[in-house]
């Protein structure tokens, strides 16, 4: 569903992707971690042309991603994101913020975009906060409604960069449940976090990138229990 090959992107004179090749199977859930940055986070907005890259190809669904225009917001619907900070419009209502992608970019009525809000919210479990303002609403509350939001263009594939880390510890595993329930229910999903609990229970395949490459790649069992490379081994040692 989602393939890189031979991505190389810079940072003027940071090589910061090196020759990515990468191919996540529809319904695959794959965890990248690696230490800080390893480009991670420019791998995801890569894959969601929020960066472009130098050379190679990234296809969505079997289409090459443009580098603008008309078919890049089109190819973009099909890739739902989530960050680590939630950035919900703050002047509108949870129920606005679920609603306008569909009605703004799919030409969705407003009884048919509410509804669909609202079951994506009850499934992420907030469907009773849904007149409020984010700013009334928890950490874990606001990130269940990004999910929920980002779901809410029916994309192909979901990224998410560190959803979890600004979160305080007990809202993190609420978060981590709408996930695990997402990716049990077929979602596509890259998610970039250091949380080894959502990679065990969740994840088909562990990715572990060190400066731009990707060195490693495991299921989580093999990659916990037996790391290949030492950076990987020292990676695992500071964060297990
Ligand atoms: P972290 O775990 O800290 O989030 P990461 O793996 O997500 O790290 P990236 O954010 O992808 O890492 O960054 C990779 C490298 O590219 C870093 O050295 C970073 O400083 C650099 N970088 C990222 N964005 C830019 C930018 N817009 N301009 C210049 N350098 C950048
Ligand atoms: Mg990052």
């Amino acid at each position: 569903l989602v393939r890189l090959k031979n991505v190389n992107k810079h940072f003027g004179e940071l090589h910061v992707l090196r020759d990515i090749n990468l191919e996540v199977s529809r319904g695959e859930v794959v965890v990248v971690i690696g230490p800080s940055g390893s480009g991670k986070s420019t791998l995801c907005r890569a894959i969601n042309r929020l960066e472009t890259i130098d050379d190679g190809e990234i296809t969505i669904d079997g289409k090459v991603l443009p580098a603008e225009g008309q078919g890049l917001a089109k190819l973009r619907a099909d890739v739902g994101m989530v960050f680590q900070s939630f950035n919900l419009f703050a002047h509108k209502s949870i129920l606005e913020n679920v609603t306008l992608g569909p009605m703004k970019v799919k030409g969705m009525k407003g009884a048919a975009a509410k509804e669909l809000a609202m079951s994506l919210l009850s499934r992420v479990g907030v469907e009773n906060q849904a007149q409020k303002l984010p700013a009334q609403l928890s950490g874990g509350q606001q990130q269940r409604v990004a999910i929920a939001r980002a779901l809410a263009m029916q994309p192909k594939v979901m990224l998410f960069d560190e959803p979890t880390s600004a979160l305080d510890p007990e809202m993190i595993t609420e978060v981590l449940d709408a996930m695990v329930l997402l990716a049990k229910e077929g979602m596509t999903m890259i998610v970039v976090t250091h949380e080894m609990g959502f990679a065990r229970k969740a994840a088909d395949r562990v990715i572990f990138m060190a400066d731009g490459e990707i060195m490693e790649q495991a299921t989580p069992e093999e990659f916990f229990t037996n790391p290949q490379t030492d950076r990987a081994k020292d990676f695992l040692g500071k964060i297990l």
